[in-house]
């Protein structure tokens, strides 16, 4: 029997790792077995409740103030016993985190062949995202299966001479997930709350905003609120304390704006799903919202998901107050930009991602058609 072992450690990872470990816990023929590193600690409880995963291992590196360094070298130091332990015959991680990268080394130092599930993101420039292009970039150096949400993420890979039988295309996880999340019957208080106006739903946290940059965005939200009294905002703040302090003096205190806790994920997906607008620097949101369909306005200068782009649900609004603010009013103020935006295709796939990334590492579960690398004849999702 062939033992897989799931290494991830955010709420972004988790979110779409977690169908992947129901898929193949489904299988016979492999032995699941998963490790959280616990980047993210309190964020990533929800998440593993709202799918019903429980970890085998936990690494617990999370510390007050944790840095780049110390994330690294702990994931590296206590991975490698479980990987002794284990002697997994593939070690999956997911997409960009400092998660990512450090078990991806681990793997390749112990010789085990590594998958990765989102790969070939790319926006070629390593300050942006800061660190995540450079996670992803490095982990597909040292993978065996690359597992490409969308074509354009497989040409990445195979621009930079990735072997293109090792390259699948498999529609992103995120779907998947969706479809575990999405409810008809939701109810929530903030809906309450939001009933009759337009919600605007909003996450910022990225590293590269912080100091001027979100200060700008978020004076340019509370000013478009202002106006527009049909408008209410939403804003579940990130545990950051240096978001935390920049949202709470530019955003609060407004009767029309509420700062929260993070969602539980099921309450965000579904929130989302009933939002008349995101504004996020978000990675996965992007996904997200493109996958239900919400017009979403993308606070960076440059994006990792162009196909949310070409397919009009995202809008690249910039991290200036300037071009936030043009972005944002015609969103609100013209109902044929918006309406273009709100119709919008899923370029993300079918929701079948998980079984076409467990058909490759189990073989084909019914159909023969699945499976196939980009060195064969393949069907897009
Ligand atoms: N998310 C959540 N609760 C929240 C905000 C976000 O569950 O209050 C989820 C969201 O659905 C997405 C993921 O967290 O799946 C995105 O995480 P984040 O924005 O932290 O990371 P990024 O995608 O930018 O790496």
């Amino acid at each position: 029997m062939k033992t897989i072992l799931l290494v991830f450690g955010t709420r972004p990872e988790a979110v779409k790792m977690c169908p992947l470990v129901r898929e193949l816990k489904s299988r016979e023929q492999v032995d699941t077995v998963v490790c959280v590193t616990g980047q993210h600690d309190e964020l990533l409880a929800p998440v593993l409740r709202a799918f019903s995963v429980t970890p085998d291992y936990d690494l617990g590196v999370m510390r007050p103030e944790q840095s780049l360094f110390d994330v690294t070298t702990l994931v590296l130091q206590r991975l490698r016993p479980v990987l002794e332990k284990v002697r997994p015959d593939v070690l999956l991680v997911h997409g960009d985190t400092t998660t990512t990268f450090a078990a991806a080394l681990a793997g390749y130092y112990e010789r085990v062949p590594v998958g990765h599930v989102e790969a070939g993101l790319r926006t070629y420039d390593a300050q942006r995202p800061f660190p995540e292009e450079f996670d992803r970039r490095a982990v597909s150096i040292v993978s065996r299966y690359h597992f490409a949400p969308t074509r354009q993420a497989a040409q990445n890979l195979l621009r930079e001479g990735v072997d293109p039988a090792r390259v699948f295309v498999t529609g992103n996880t995120v779907v998947d997930a969706l479809r575990t999340t999405v409810r008809e019957d939701f109810r929530h208080p903030v809906l309450d709350w939001a009933a009759g106006s337009r919600l605007v739903l909003i996450t910022a946290h990225r590293r590269e905003n912080l100091g001027g940059p979100m200060r700008e965005m978020f004076r340019v939200i509370r000013q478009a609120v202002d106006r527009r009294p049909d408008v209410k905002a939403v804003y579940p703040v990130h545990m950051n304390p240096a978001v935390r302090a920049a949202a709470e003096e530019a955003l609060g205190g407004h009767e029309r704006i509420r700062l929260i806790e993070p969602l539980d994920v099921v309450d965000f997906h579904n929130i989302m799903r009933r939002s008349y607008l995101v504004l996020t620097d978000s990675g996965g949101v992007q996904e997200e919202a493109s996958s239900l369909g919400v017009p979403t306005l993308v606070m960076r200068d440059v994006t990792e998901r162009p196909e949310g782009i070409a397919a009009g649900t995202l809008r690249l609004a910039g991290t200036r107050e300037q071009t936030v603010r043009r972005e944002l009013d015609r969103l609100l103020d013209d109902p044929a930009a918006y309406g273009a935006m709100a119709r919008a295709e899923d370029p993300y796939g079918d929701g079948q991602a998980c079984r076409r990334i467990a058909d490759v590492l189990c073989g084909p579960h019914e159909s023969g058609e699945e499976g196939r690398s980009c060195g064969e004849h393949h069907r897009d999702p």
